[in-house]
């Protein structure tokens, strides 16, 4: 599988503190790894680096076929160049429909207002259509976004970084607070997305990590602790020792 993503030597410091040491690894084109690790392991600055919140004090990450340096390109940027990011909490716009949701997504960043002045393309909702039947959210497009489920709202919020078509979806955290059909759904979504693209799930839920079925880098004060199956990583003393034991 060809590099998508490298991540190579990378440190961070917060007041001399080493939330991220050293950490190398690579991610492959329409791979699909979760990343698990006790609280304070990096997970989240790690995510940060790569979408260009935080600078590393050291190392590269390099991007795509022509192996693009990620550091010095702002947040904006690092999405236009295809790397999507879908944090914990839903940020979908609540007084909005799920249909205006999808297609402000679609239309890219423009503010909520755009969606007033905006006279959408057959193209474009085409492809809401699509989108909405992607997350099984076909039979809610009418209904406001703050009428969703927690889960449904996730489901929309994943739907709208879809619809910017990223390379890479780094998504943290998708399955807590759901229901177990709920968590099922979601891995549905998310598997059927990394068939065309990279995903990268930050998740606690090893139950929800096994149904991925996929590889696993642990990380572990701010380094990686082990990659592999989960069977393969789950089996290691140390995962144990610092995380899975606890
Ligand atoms: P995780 O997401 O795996 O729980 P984080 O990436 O949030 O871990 O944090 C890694 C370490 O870096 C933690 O010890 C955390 O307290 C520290 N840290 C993260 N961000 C900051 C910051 N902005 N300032 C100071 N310390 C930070």
């Amino acid at each position: 599988m060809s590099t998508l993503l490298e991540v190579s030597g990378v440190s961070v410091s917060f007041d001399g503190f080493k939330a991220i040491n050293n950490l190398s690894f690579r991610i492959g084109q329409a791979e699909m790894r979760a990343v698990i690790g006790p609280n304070g392991a990096g997970k989240t600055t790690f995510m940060d680096i790569v979408t260009g919140k935080t600078r590393p004090d050291e190392g590269r990450v390099l991007w795509g076929e022509r192996s693009l340096s990620l550091l010095g390109l702002s947040e904006a940027q690092i999405a236009r160049a295809g790397i999507g990011r879908k944090f914990q909490k839903p940020t979908v716009f609540e007084d909005q429909s799920v249909h205006e949701n999808l297609l402000m997504a679609l239309q890219g960043p423009r503010g909520p207002w755009s969606v007033l002045f905006y006279r959408p393309n057959a193209a474009h909702l085409a492809r809401v259509g699509e989108l909405a039947a992607e997350i099984g959210l076909g039979d809610h497009l009418p209904r406001k976004a703050g009428e969703l489920s927690h889960g449904q709202k996730q489901w929309l919020e994943i739907g709208m970084l879809l619809a910017q078509d990223p390379r890479l979806l780094l998504v943290d955290e998708p399955a807590a607070g759901m229901t177990p059909e709920e968590r099922e759904h979601t891995t549905a979504i998310l598997v059927e997305a990394a068939k065309t693209r990279a995903v990268v799930v930050v998740e606690h839920d090893m139950e929800f990590v096994r149904r991925l079925n996929c590889k696993v880098t642990v990380l572990h004060e701010g380094a990686v602790l082990a990659e592999g199956s989960l069977d393969h990583v789950t089996a290691d003393k140390r995962v144990i020792d610092v995380y899975l034991g606890r």
